[in-house]
């Protein structure tokens, strides 16, 4: 009598081996061919681009040497179910940059059949920094961001929070200052997605850029430090200010506009990004020191 596949009702044949009551592809259904893997995460170094593996930094010089190492990462973490052996595995890293891997397995079960597999699974990249560049950079920073309020608010020390948790390994210190805050940034990279981060909290920011002199690393290369300004122009009714030498007293901000008094009592509305790119001096209504822009 002929054995038959319990779940699906095939019937063995060469090609169709029935493996404890199963036929190949019911059995690869049943069993989970790949043990069951959210994502896998690979951790590389922000600064230099290097891959950690096996608690192990690897510094690949080309891009086909990086590859090899994220081929060995994912291969590590692929576990298959009891009774299944990988005959051959195949990582296919196109979509890499998207965050996914397809994995190409041949299997057998057994030892009575073989099977390809293909599985998408996705890939997190967690930068950190490599012990090299840890120690190269030690405590200094290549980046300097000047977060400057008009009026303390509540949402700058949200924001402050936010960024020394997300960015802990990239940030080396953090200090306050008069009216805001120094952050010293690491690498340019995460200097630039904190500036975004700030234009995003921020309907209106003044951002500056600069650098600073020259300098000779440890190592004895050359880097000059960028210093980013990131002004924030949450003005308030009752605040002074000078733009393109008039002085006002802000009425009222209203969206784009806001509604100025001059000192002879007429009233002016100006765009906002009008009075960004011109406001020289400020005061706030809080505050009695003067200061520039
Ligand atoms: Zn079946
Ligand atoms: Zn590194």
């Amino acid at each position: 009598m002929k054995r038959f596949c319990v779940r699906c009702g095939v019937e063995e044949s060469k090609d169709t081996p029935i493996i404890d009551n199963l036929c190949p592809k019911c059995f690869v259904e049943v069993k989970g061919i790949v043990k069951p893997i959210d994502f896998i995460e690979i951790e590389s170094c922000g600064i230099c681009g290097a891959i950690r593996y096996n608690g192990k930094w690897y510094y690949p010089t080309t891009p086909e040497e990086a590859k090899l190492i994220v081929r060995e990462v994912i291969s590590s973490r692929i576990n298959v179910a009891e009774d299944i052996k990988i005959v051959s595995l195949d990582i296919d890293l196109g979509r890499i940059a998207e965050g996914v891997a397809n994995i190409i397995l041949k299997i057998s079960i057994h030892g009575k059949t073989t099977m390809d597999i293909v599985k998408s699974i996705p890939i997190r990249w967690r930068k950190t920094i490599c012990i090299n560049c840890r120690r190269r950079h030690g405590k200094s920073y290549t980046a300097i961001i000047q977060l400057r309020y008009l009026n303390i608010d509540g949402e700058v020390n949200k924001f402050i929070d936010e960024i020394s948790e997300m960015f802990t390994d990239f940030i080396s210190e953090i200090s306050e200052v008069d009216n805001g805050f120094d952050i010293k940034v690491l690498d340019i990279h995460t200097a630039t997605k904190i500036v975004e981060m700030a234009r995003r909290r921020w309907r209106y920011v003044r951002i500056v850029e600069s650098y600073g002199d020259v300098m000779r690393r440890s190592d004895g290369s050359r880097y000059a430090r960028k210093y980013i300004s990131i002004r924030i122009m949450n003005i308030k009714p009752g605040d002074y200010i000078v733009v393109s030498g008039v002085p006002y007293t802000v009425l009222s901000v209203d969206g784009d506009v806001v509604r100025l008094l001059n000192s002879d009592g007429v009233e002016e509305v100006m765009p906002m990004d009008i009075l960004i790119k011109g406001y020289s001096k400020f005061r706030s209504k809080r505050k009695e020191s003067y200061r520039s822009g």
